[in-house]
């Protein structure tokens, strides 16, 4: 299961010594077109630009949303603690909270993590650019926004689910983000439930505790597995199973573009330190 690739292959040598170098400090290229571009970023860019019909695939995280202004709920504000105490973010979303206080998870959940007025940004239309043009065969996300769908992506693995997507947990009605917004703030609890048979509307968002979804993992590895070229951008991959899928991996290149180092920048044949949006604005 170990991909010979994410091994630094021969063909990319000189990328991979690029790699090595501290991040931060890349070369300003001085061609006319790209002279604000660091060479990493060039590369990254060619590498795309050179890659075959279909054979490009974008595994993407929290960073790749940053900059539409969805929330990292991750990070408590001065606020946070007086509204949900000692309660750490991750546990407000795992499954047994969720279980044993729907109310509390209901107003973290609409509090933190929806940000309705969210727009795609400049890496969400270049990629669905990018599948348009026949490059790009699929997006793997780990977010729940949606945002890349918005832009006009059509393949699109999300991992965690969406936040677009609820369901009712007796009957299984299906509710969108406005519906269950609505069923949330009419209720006096703050729970949301079901007009049709009273049970709870679950978002359908993969809570702590809960496995992934089957098919969209397997076809997450599919994709991967027919990639030659991987791009990894805005995360950390410190979250699994989702970041283990990058081991499937078996083309040419993989590039990195998060703005702190990763565990797996070492196997990586480039590594890119900067905000996903820039990097893909081109
Ligand atoms: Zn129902």
């Amino acid at each position: 299961m170990r991909a010979r690739a994410l091994e630094v292959g021969s063909s990319s040598q000189w990328a991979e010594s690029l790699a090595l170098r501290p991040f931060g400090k890349g070369i300003k290229m001085e061609s006319a077109d790209q002279s604000n571009v660091s060479v990493e970023v060039q590369t990254l860019r060619t590498w795309i630009g050179e890659c075959k019909p279909g054979r490009m695939v974008f595994f993407g995280g929290a960073g790749v949303s940053t900059e539409s202004g969805i929330p990292d709920f991750r990070s408590p504000d001065g606020l946070y603690a007086q509204k949900y105490g000692d309660v750490p973010p991750e546990e407000m979303i795992s499954r047994t909270f969720f279980d044993r206080n729907p109310q509390m998870f209901y107003e973290f959940y609409f509090d933190r993590m929806i940000a309705r007025d969210a727009l795609p940004n400049r890496a969400h239309r270049k990629l669905a650019e990018l599948e348009a043009q026949g490059t790009l065969s699929a997006v793997v996300t780990q977010n729940i926004d949606g945002l890349h769908q918005l832009a006009g992506s059509k393949t699109v693995w999300e991992l965690h689910g969406s936040v677009l997507r609820n369901y009712c947990m007796g009957c299984g009605a299906a509710y969108d983000l406005d519906a269950i917004t609505e069923l949330h703030e009419q209720a006096s609890d703050g729970v949301p439930r079901c007009p049709k048979c009273g049970q709870i509307v679950k978002p359908d968002v993969v809570l702590y505790e809960e496995g992934l979804d089957s098919h969209v993992l397997e076809e997450s590895i599919k994709a991967i597995r027919r990639a030659d070229l991987l791009v990894i951008a805005g995360t950390s991959l410190a979250v699994y199973p989702a970041a283990g899928l990058i081991d499937y991996f078996q083309g040419d290149h993989v590039a990195i573009v998060n703005l702190a180092p990763t565990p797996r920048d070492r196997f990586a044949n480039l590594c890119v330190a900067g905000k996903v949006g820039e990097v893909f604005d081109f």
